[in-house]
C-alpha cells in the first residue's frame, strides 16, 4: 500500500514526489513514456528561476535524480484503470497498485491537424530538436503561433535551407523577446493568415496545400514541422473526476479535483498560465494537500 501515487513523471509530477518523499510518505511514481514531460525537447529553458541557460533534458534528469535520490519508486508503466472505491486500486499494464491518495500529474501532447498520420516520421515531426537535422540544407515548414512554433523555425533556420512559418493569424501569441529573435535570421519566410490543409507525397512528404484568402496554394517542402498546442492527457479520468469543456481536469487553486483524496497538479489541471514553474508550484500544492490528508 502506497501512501500516494503520482501519475505522470514530468515536472509536476516529479515535483510531488519530492515533497511527498521529504515528508517521509511511501510513493510511487508511474510514467508510461520517459521522464520529463513535454519539457524534455526544449533546447533551452531561460524562464526557470535560478537556472538561467538550461536544456530541458538536463532540468529534467536532475528532477529525476533528485526524486529518485530522495527515494521514490518511479515505474515505467502505463495506467489503464483507477477503482477509486472502498479499495483504491491503480492498474497499470504490468501491475496493480494500492494507495491511500493519488496525485494526476499526466501533461499534454501535442495537438494534431487530423490528416497528418501517414507522414509521421515520413517528413512530418512534433520535435525541431529530435528530427530536424534531418532537414539539412532542405526546405521545411512549421505550423503555429506559439512559443514552441517559433523557436522550432528559429532553431531550424540555422540547419535547413529555407522555413516556412506558417500561422493562421496575423499575429503571434509568443513571447515578444523570442518573436524579436525572428528578424535575425533571413531564411525564414512567414506565411500568415493561413492553413495548411493538405499534404501531399507518395511515399514522404513532398508538399502541402496551403489555404490563404479562400485560395490554395502549394508549397514544395521536404519538412512539416506541427507545433499547434497541447490536448490534455486526461481520458483515462473522464468517469473518475470532473473534467472542464477542453477536457482538462476541473482542480480548486490548491489542486484538489472533485474526488476526496485525489489531486491534480500541471499541465493537465484547468488553468490559465502552463509554464513550467507552475506546474513545479502545482506539484509542491498537490503533495502538501495530499500530505495533509494523508495525516488527518
Ligand atoms: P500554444 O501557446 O497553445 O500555441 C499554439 C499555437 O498553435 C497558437 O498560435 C495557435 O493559434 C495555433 N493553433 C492551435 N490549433 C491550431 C490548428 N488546428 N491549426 C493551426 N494552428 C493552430 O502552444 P505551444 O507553443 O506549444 O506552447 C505551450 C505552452 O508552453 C505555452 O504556455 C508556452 O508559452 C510554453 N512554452 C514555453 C517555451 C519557453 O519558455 N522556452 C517553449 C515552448 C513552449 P492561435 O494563436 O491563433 O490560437
Amino acid at each position: 500500500m502506497y501512501d500516494a501515487i503520482v501519475i505522470g513523471a514530468g515536472p509536476a509530477g516529479l515535483t510531488a514526489a519530492i515533497y511527498l518523499k521529504r515528508a517521509n510518505k511511501n510513493v510511487l511514481v508511474l510514467e508510461s513514456k520517459s521522464y520529463g514531460g513535454s519539457i524534455i525537447n526544449a533546447s533551452k529553458i531561460e524562464n526557470y528561476p535560478a537556472c538561467p541557460n538550461i536544456s530541458g533534458y538536463d532540468l529534467a534528469t536532475n528532477l529525476y535524480k533528485q526524486a529518485k535520490e530522495l527515494g521514490a519508486v518511479i515505474k515505467f508503466e502505463e495506467v489503464i484503470e483507477i477503482n477509486w472505491n472502498k479499495e483504491k486500486k491503480i492498474i497499470t499494464n504490468k501491475g496493480e497498485y494500492n494507495t491511500l491518495s493519488l496525485i494526476i500529474a499526466t501533461g499534454s501532447t501535442v495537438r494534431k491537424l487530423g490528416f497528418e498520420d501517414k507522414y509521421i516520421g515520413k517528413g512530418v515531426s512534433f520535435c525541431a530538436t529530435c528530427d530536424g537535422n534531418f532537414f539539412k540544407g532542405k526546405v521545411v515548414a512549421v505550423i503555429g503561433g506559439g512559443n514552441t512554433a517559433i523557436d522550432d523555425a528559429l532553431y531550424l533556420a540555422d540547419i535547413a535551407k529555407k522555413v516556412y512559418l506558417i500561422h493562421r493569424r496575423d499575429e503571434f501569441r509568443a513571447d515578444k523577446k523570442t518573436i524579436d529573435l525572428l528578424k535575425k535570421k533571413n531564411n525564414i519566410k512567414y506565411v500568415l493568415n493561413s492553413n495548411v490543409v493538405k499534404i501531399n507525397g507518395n511515399e514522404r512528404v513532398e508538399s502541402i496545400d496551403v489555404l490563404s484568402n479562400d485560395k490554395i496554394k502549394t508549397f514544395t517542402i521536404d519538412g512539416l514541422f506541427i507545433a499547434i498546442g497541447q490536448v490534455p492527457n486526461s481520458d483515462i479520468f473522464k468517469h473518475i473526476v470532473k473534467l472542464d469543456e477542453d477536457g482538462y481536469i476541473k482542480g480548486t487553486n490548491n489542486c484538489h479535483t472533485s474526488r476526496t483524496g485525489i489531486f491534480v497538479a500541471g499541465d493537465v489541471r484547468n488553468k490559465k498560465v502552463r509554464q513550467l514553474v507552475t506546474a513545479t508550484s502545482d506539484g509542491a500544492i498537490a503533495a502538501i494537500e495530499a500530505i495533509n490528508y494523508l495525516n488527518k
